[in-house]
């Protein structure tokens, strides 16, 4: 966005502050976990002063899920002081939030306090960074989220109350693609949809998915950092949404060893020129060797970039047999038990859909550690191996990383990923990774008191 742009956005946002629409601004950043963290401006406040920029506390990005205060990050420490760092809107990200009164929502970028250059393990900034490697290869990157979630008949007060026993989906059986069933999660999909369009965020549709009260969230593919952006503010809004209409929903990856888990596939194509740069219509299946390398690329780095697609223990519980969540990391062409699927091949829209990530992946890391590996594939012009065929839930190569403990460590020993994002980056999320196991490491689970108890 230019600068007369972004004084465009401000002047606009003005005249309906002038004119008593909106009072409130949201201006936040994106954590490493995905999620909007930041603070609520009056809106006179923000068109005067605060569209410039404002401060966050630097622990923001050095967290976890609880808002701990973890050792061991470079970044930031109780020994360097937890100082700021400035949180620069991005004026391009303004946008209204229908679903809360008199309200819009900035995104910012998160730079240092002292020099103003971007913060490195920001995901907003990691996700820029293979953008602009991509920009000067004359390719832009187009990408599309599928966000999958559970909904849940009771509010989070009372889930939380309940020790989070007995959880009780909204509904009672599989409602794939079921219009019945979907009809009984209108209170809460409806209002998402139009509120999420009506903030300009393209929304395709919503669809019943193969659990109980199961529901996943399709938006229109848009230049990655949009998409992002747009996979961030929907997660959001899902949460707000049905917080609104007194229901709960999870996007953990798997919240019961016996429902099917939730993901978050990602479509993923390059374009040059406003078309895309991934079809070549002399190909068989309809792929660019440009596509086959990046596709490569893709295949050879999985295992070095799995953190990015599952950053907790929990994450691994999905990638199950027989789940429709993948186990190995082959391509395979329309064929949903691979963890890469080659999506319209033969058409302009062929792309590939990386079905590995689970709906509790950051976008930003997930989106430009992939991006990464693409990159490499293409000046490695790697060759693409055939396609698998049948069931690939079949065959033990290229097994998906089966704990976070190897995907840390794969993560850890990253030649590829240290080159392209920077050792300070890889060493941030190797010690988030480590946080992550220290801490299950820590506590005692229900599963383990139920069956040693007595029996052991
Ligand atoms: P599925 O069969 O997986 O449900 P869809 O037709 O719903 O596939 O498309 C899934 C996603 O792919 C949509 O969000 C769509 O916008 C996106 N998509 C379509 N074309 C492209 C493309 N060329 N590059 C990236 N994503 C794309």
């Amino acid at each position: 966005m230019t600068n007369a742009q972004a004084l465009d956005a401000l002047e606009a946002l003005k005249a309906k502050v002038e004119a008593g629409d909106v009072d409130t601004v949201i201006v936040c950043i994106v954590d490493m976990q995905g999620r909007l963290m930041g603070k609520r401006f009056h809106a006179r406040h923000f068109v005067d002063v605060g569209w410039g920029e404002t401060h966050c506390c630097n622990y923001l990005l050095a967290t976890d899920l609880e808002m701990a205060t973890p050792d061991g990050y470079a970044s930031t420490s109780w020994k360097a002081g937890y100082g700021d760092y400035i949180m620069k809107p991005d004026m391009a990200t303004l946008r209204p939030v229908p679903w809360l009164e008199g309200t819009v929502m900035v995104l910012c970028d998160v730079l240092d306090h002292h020099t103003h250059e971007a913060v490195p393990h920001s995901p907003r900034a990691i996700l820029k960074r293979q953008l602009a490697r991509l920009e000067e290869m004359g390719f832009d990157s187009v990408m599309a989220t599928e966000l999958e979630f559970f909904i849940f008949r009771k509010s989070l007060d009372e889930i939380r109350k309940d020790g989070f026993r007995d959880l009780e989906p909204l509904s009672s059986y599989n409602e794939d693609y079921h219009i019945f069933q979907a009809t009984k999660e209108e209170h809460v999909l409806r209002p998402l949809r139009n509120h999420l369009y009506a903030a300009g965020i393209p929304v395709e549709g919503t669809k019943g998915e193969a659990g109980l009260g199961q529901e996943e969230l399709n938006i229109r593919y848009a230049k990655a950092l949009d998409a992002a952006d747009y996979h961030t503010i929907a997660k959001h809004a899902t949460k707000e949404i049905a917080w609104q209409q007194g229901r709960a929903v999870t996007f953990l990856s798997k919240w019961h060893n016996d429902h099917s888990g939730s993901s978050s596939h990602i479509h993923q194509s390059l374009w040059q020129g406003g078309a895309s740069a991934f079809f070549d219509e002399n190909d068989a299946l309809g792929m660019s060797s440009l596509m086959k390398h990046y596709l490569a690329g893709l295949l050879k780095y999985a295992t070095d970039y799995t953190y990015f697609l599952a950053p907790y223990v929990n994450s691994y519980k999905r990638f199950q047999k027989g789940s429709f969540a993948p186990t190995r990391t082959v391509w395979s062409v329309d064929n949903r038990t691979a963890g890469f699927r080659l999506c319209a091949e033969g058409c302009q829209s062929v792309r590939i859909e990386c079905r590995i990530g689970g709906s509790d992946l950051n976008p930003y890391l997930a989106m430009a550690a992939q991006l990464a590996a693409g990159i490499q594939g293409i000046e490695e012009r790697l060759a693409l191996p055939p396609p698998a065929e049948g069931d690939n839930y079949d065959g033990e190569t290229g097994l998906i990383p089966q704990n976070l403990r190897d995907a840390r460590d794969a993560l850890k020993h990253s030649a590829m990923l240290r080159e392209a994002m920077g050792n300070d980056v890889i060493d941030h999320y190797t010690r988030a990774a480590e946080v992550e196991l220290e801490d299950f490491q820590r506590v005692v689970t229900d599963y383990e008191v139920a069956r040693g108890f007595e029996r052991s």
